[in-house]
């Protein structure tokens, strides 16, 4: 095996032909501008490849299907290895999964509290103990004389022949159909022992009828019901004057305080997954109708998992008690938990132990230690995501494997990154090669190697600038991220920083971790909050100001988190919040039509002399009409061809080769070009193209501005990253004619981009706020911060430990409280 990746002739998206070596079994960082073709070599082609090598290895059924995977446009990869992305989407788990589901650290909880749990009774609260058949018997004797007993061996087997069901469903009285020695009855009056939904069941009844007193058949008879039960039987009491009850009685699980009995443990039980374990309230999912309208569950509150479940605990703590700890916590707990258990059970739970126990220590390395383990996964964010999925691929041990990482320090403050880093290089040390899409500059210190791609963006980037360890990047007077990583280029710290005359202030906010907390926001500034990962900036700006703000100027009926008053809302009258959601989910949305591009387009196309004989409206030029759109694809430009076992595969639309539109339409055009060619443009293309239409000009120029140039028009939203979402947002703002009286909610803009694009964002920033806006931007980077006029420094740690605000003020007040973390790094910064 050769000590090196070796890829050659790579030209997918924008990639020149590149050739390079990727060092095994190291870290390599792939840094540059955004767009500059980072992705295209790391994910589209290096771990698109090493998917179908590994699917080429797989069964002849799996193979079949590999001529219609697209193979990426390269001549040759060899020495690659199975190849795994940790990035930062969600899965299509529809809110199922948790981090204790994704780092599989609750397999291990639900396995150690089935071998070692301690059930408690459902109705008397006392707990579960072995029992035999005399317990049972000395349970039943001194029953008061005249008491009619009905002992059952209630009995069910499955087409699997599984019993587990019993107890699920025994406590229903009505008919029964049974099978007893081949023959079938109808019973009535005993339980009902309902198949479940997928099942049929055969019931085998005994029953044996006691009447007027215990009398000397209740040895033998006891006896029977448990071998026929297989050590499971059910008593119908009638004591005299009473209605009937009844009870279960197990040789293996019953309570030692009235003998009712408890199913059988096993990891099924604690799987909110399975009916086994599932709140049957809520299926499983928590909570109770849909998206932001979704309730908690009452019956289960919350925790997914059904009473019986929630009732087993290891020294006195439920599973959903344990799963509701901070990580931190519940590691704590995880050290002692032996110290509750005989020492039989501390020998079976040490081996399982051991294992949550590493995985706990690898999140909490990854710097997620504020995170519970019940957190849905669908709530994290992307950042934090990636991370929880770092941790378990360290966890998983194994080795041999070709990890490709996205931009892992996105959301995280540069305090936590040496831990970051850590991981990083520990998943290497195990015999891993990892390569890592960054900006972050510790990252890139700490790299083995360093591919700097470039020099530009789009059709001016896809070479390797430089390539080797980080000191010889640095040095390479050719490379931008060079110029950065020497010191010879960095961001301008502006020489003065605006005042406020006007505040904005909510007070004594209590979301999520929030301690009474009061924000003064000074309007017309560019204003930072910053603080460590899960210190609370999210709770304060995107779950409660944001809303709160919202509702008052009658924008949407939002929900905010709870705070006690909001003043000084009145100076503000457009609220405009630019997050990293992607901008249309359907594969027809695309920058042209988000930024509102298209529309203009269309006038133009509309206008021509071509068009008017014709008689084609502006409405024939939008791919989303009837008239316009290639009737095969409907728009959309690909067929989608729906797989078995793989995602759904988009080929090109046969009719109109992609084009989206009609040939009718297509023949109409203006300087040359029809509408399809106008959205096969680049943005700087597009701007040179319509230099002398103004309306079009603008838009296009904003987008320019935002560092986008480079992103086609037509370019499916579905394929834009979350930065690049963000910055389109951005850009079509830019371009609306702004009140001066806007506030702008930003969300970790510098997401994505390289320190030549963060400049330019600053800019960008500087000049919304010139206009009189304010611009309220949640951020780690620290250039972006020693910009901004005002910032508000939450911590002093995630989670608990946080929720609190450390300092306001300049960065260079900030940059005295040396105690803080932010205040620390700023200080560098601004030195
Ligand atoms: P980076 O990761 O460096 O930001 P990318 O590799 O994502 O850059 O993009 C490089 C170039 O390829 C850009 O011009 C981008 O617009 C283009 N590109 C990226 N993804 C696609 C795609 N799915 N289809 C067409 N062009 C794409
Ligand atoms: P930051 O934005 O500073 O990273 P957050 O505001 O996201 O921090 O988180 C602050 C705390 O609130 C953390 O302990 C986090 O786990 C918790 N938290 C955030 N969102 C939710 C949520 N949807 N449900 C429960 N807890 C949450
Ligand atoms: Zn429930
Ligand atoms: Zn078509």
């Amino acid at each position: 095996m050769s000590a090196a990746i070796e890829i050659r002739g790579a030209r997918v998206h924008n990639l020149q032909s590149v050739d390079i070596d990727v060092p095994r079994d190291a870290v390599t960082v792939i840094t540059g501008v955004s767009g500059s073709g980072k992705s295209s070599l790391a994910f589209d082609t290096l771990y698109a490849e090493g998917q179908r090598q590994y699917i080429d290895s797989l069964s002849a059924y799996a193979r079949q299907f590999l001529d219609q995977i697209a193979r990426p446009d390269v001549d040759s990869i060899d020495g690659l290895a199975p190849t795994l992305a940790i990035d930062q989407k969600a899965g299509q788990s529809g809110g199922r999964s948790t981090v204790a589901t994704v780092t599989e650290i609750y397999d291990y909880l639900r396995l150690l509290y089935a071998r070692i749990g301690t059930p408690h009774c459902a109705n008397c609260g006392s707990a579960i103990a072995q029992q035999s058949a005399d317990d049972i018997r000395a349970s039943l004797i001194g029953l008061p004389e005249k008491t009619k007993l009905t002992l059952m061996a209630p009995m069910i087997r499955g087409r699997r022949g599984e019993h587990r069901e019993v107890f699920e469903t025994i406590q229903k009285s009505g008919l029964i159909r049974a099978r007893v020695d081949g023959q079938t009855y109808l019973l009535e009056e005993v339980p009902v022992l309902a198949p479940r939904k997928n099942h049929t069941i055969e019931a085998v009844i005994d029953r044996l009828v006691i009447r007027d007193g215990i009398d000397s058949r209740l040895h033998d008879s006891v006896d029977l019901a448990l071998r026929l039960g297989e050590g499971l039987m059910s008593a119908i009491v009638q004591k005299p004057d009473e209605a009937e009850g009844e009870t279960i009685y197990s040789t293996s699980m019953a309570c030692v305080e009235c003998g009712s009995s408890f199913e059988e443990l096993e990891p099924r039980t604690f799987s909110f997954n399975s009916p086994y374990g599932a709140c049957p309230t809520c299926d499983g999912l928590g909570k109770v109708g849909d998206g932001d309208d979704a309730d908690m569950c009452s019956d289960c509150e919350g925790s997914r998992l059904r009473r019986e479940a929630r009732r087993v605990t290891i020294g006195a703590v439920s599973i959903d008690a344990l799963t509701a700890m901070p990580l931190s916590d519940a590691k704590a707990w995880m050290e002692t938990v032996t110290s509750h258990t005989s020492a039989l059970a501390t020998k079976v739970a040490e081996p399982i132990v051991r294992e949550v126990r590493r995985r706990l220590e690898f999140l909490m390395r990854v710097g997620v230690s504020y995170l519970t383990l019940d957190r849905a996964a669908d709530s994290l964010s992307g950042g934090e995501l990636q991370r929880v999925r770092l941790a378990t691929s360290i966890g998983s041990g194994l080795v041999g494997v070709c990890y490709v990482l996205d931009e892992p320090s996105i959301g995280l403050h540069p305090a936590d990154h040496d831990r970051l880093i850590d991981c990083i290089r520990q998943l290497q040390v195990q015999g891993n090669t990892v390569v890592i899409v960054e900006h972050d500059e510790a990252t890139m210190r700490h790299a083995d190697f360093l591919v700097d791609v470039g020099p530009g963006a789009g059709k001016h980037g896809g070479h390797i600038v430089s390539r080797g360890t980080p000191d010889e990047v640095a040095a390479d007077p050719n490379s931008l991220t060079g110029q950065y990583l020497r010191g010879d280029r960095r961001l301008p710290i502006p020489a003065t920083r605006r005042e406020s005359k006007q505040w904005l202030t909510i007070t004594d906010v209590t979301t999520h971790n929030l301690k009474n907390v009061t924000a003064e926001i000074p309007l017309g500034t560019l204003v930072g909050i910053s603080g460590v990962s899960g210190s609370g900036k999210s709770s304060l700006i995107n779950d409660t100001l944001y809303p709160a703000l919202a509702k008052k100027l009658g924008l949407v009926s939002a929900k905010p988190g709870p705070f006690k008053s909001l003043r000084g809302a009145t100076a503000i009258d457009k609220l405009i919040p630019i997050d990293q959601a992607p901008i249309g989910r359907s594969p027809r949305s695309c920058p042209a039509t988000y930024a509102g591009v298209l529309d203009e387009v269309r006038k133009v196309f509309a206008k021509t002399r071509e068009a008017k004989t014709r008689g084609f409206s502006t409405s024939r030029f939008s791919f989303n009409s009837k008239e316009g759109q290639c009737e095969l694809c409907k728009g959309h430009g690909v067929e989608r061809i729906a797989m078995n076992f793989l995602s759904d595969l988009f080929v090109t639309c046969t009719r109109c080769g992609g084009k989206r539109f009609n040939r009718q339409t297509l023949q109409v055009r203006f300087k040359g070009a029809n509408v399809a060619d106008i959205l096969e443009m680049s943005i700087d293309a597009a701007s040179e193209f319509f230099e002398n239409v103004p309306k079009i000009h603008r838009q296009l120029v904003s987008l320019q501005d935002v560092g986008l140039g480079y992103v086609h028009l037509g370019q499916a939203s579905t394929t834009l990253s979350g930065g690049e979402a963000q910055r389109i947002k951005l850009g079509t703002e830019l371009a609306r004619v702004s009140t001066g009286k806007t506030l702008y909610l930003l969300d970790e803009p510098t997401t994505g981009l390289h320190f030549a694009d963060v400049e330019r964002l600053v800019g960008v920033l500087q000049r919304l706020v010139d206009g009189g806006n304010t611009v309220l931007v949640i951020e780690h980077h620290m250039d972006l911060l020693a910009a901004c006029d005002w910032i508000i420094d939450l911590g002093p740690e995630g989670g608990v430990g946080g929720g609190e605000i450390l300092a306001a003020g300049s960065p260079e007040t900030i940059a005295k409280t040396k105690k803080n973390a932010t205040g620390k790094y700023l200080a560098m910064t601004l030195a």
